[in-house]
């Protein structure tokens, strides 16, 4: 028998060979649009890998506004501040330099003095530190991890915006204190948990503790109970806590 498309098809029919090229094509743009969009939302992910096909182009043009990026951190970078849609705007400069501290985030001095919106924020970057701290530099440890090591910092800034001039010289000055750090950080961890980069902090928590073989943080103020950084299981247990992870 011969096989005959006018039978199966008739001309009003709207399933035709060209309709059905047509919205083969159709499928493919809404696709297409669906993909372009979670690349540049924050989409809770356990794990990034340097592979992902991810729109980095739309994650620059969305989260790369007034902010000084270096080529080799760039897609770390830029998906970390994709989970601060708050800091879209505000100007920060991610710099890599010879220090001693692996990863430090501070607005810039004469910053403080300015109205918050002209302010400018710096998250210094270590290239080269002491042997014991070289293993936890940024480019020592896997993609994912960096995106959550960065992700803190990130929230160090997402704290300092609101913050008026006073303010942040207080928490200048609260740096002499071993029990104000323990508070400071541990809050700056629970909000990058809250930002949606809790899976990825964690895998920076994990590797951090084996690299520099400690276990547990033990809190630097004796007799607080508080970690100054999350232990691995109270990051798993904020985001089981959290709606955001479910
Ligand atoms: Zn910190």
């Amino acid at each position: 028998m011969k096989f005959r498309k006018d039978v199966i098809f008739s001309e009003n029919d709207i399933f035709t060979t060209k309709n059905i090229e047509i919205m083969k094509f159709l499928i493919y743009l809404v696709l297409l649009f669906i993909f372009s969009q979670q690349a540049v939302s924050q989409v809770i992910r356990k794990e990034f890998l340097l592979s992902d096909t991810i729109n980095f182009e739309g994650l620059q043009a969305e989260f790369g506004q007034n902010k000084t990026i270096p080529k080799e951190f760039e897609k770390q970078i830029l998906l970390a501040l994709s989970f601060y849609a708050e800091l879209r705007n505000t100007k920060i400069v991610f710099k890599v330099k010879n220090t001693l501290i692996p990863l430090a985030s501070r607005p810039t001095f004469w910053s403080v003095f300015k109205r918050r919106k002209n302010r400018t924020y710096k998250v210094t970057i270590s290239s080269k530190t002491i042997a014991f701290l070289t293993p936890i530099l940024l480019k020592n440890l896997s993609y994912n991890a960096q995106i959550g090591v960065l992700g803190h910092e990130i929230a160090h800034i997402a704290e300092y915006i609101n913050k008026n001039a006073w303010q942040i010289m207080g928490m200048g000055f609260g740096q002499l204190s071993g029990k104000y750090i323990d508070k400071f950080e541990y809050a700056t961890d629970l909000r990058c948990i809250e930002h949606g980069l809790g899976y990825q902090l964690l895998a920076w928590s994990v590797q951090v503790r084996e690299k520099l073989q400690v276990k547990e943080w033990k809190n630097v103020s004796a007799k607080s109970s508080s970690e100054r950084y999350m232990n691995p299981e109270t990051i798993e247990k904020y985001m089981k806590e959290s709606e955001k992870y479910q």
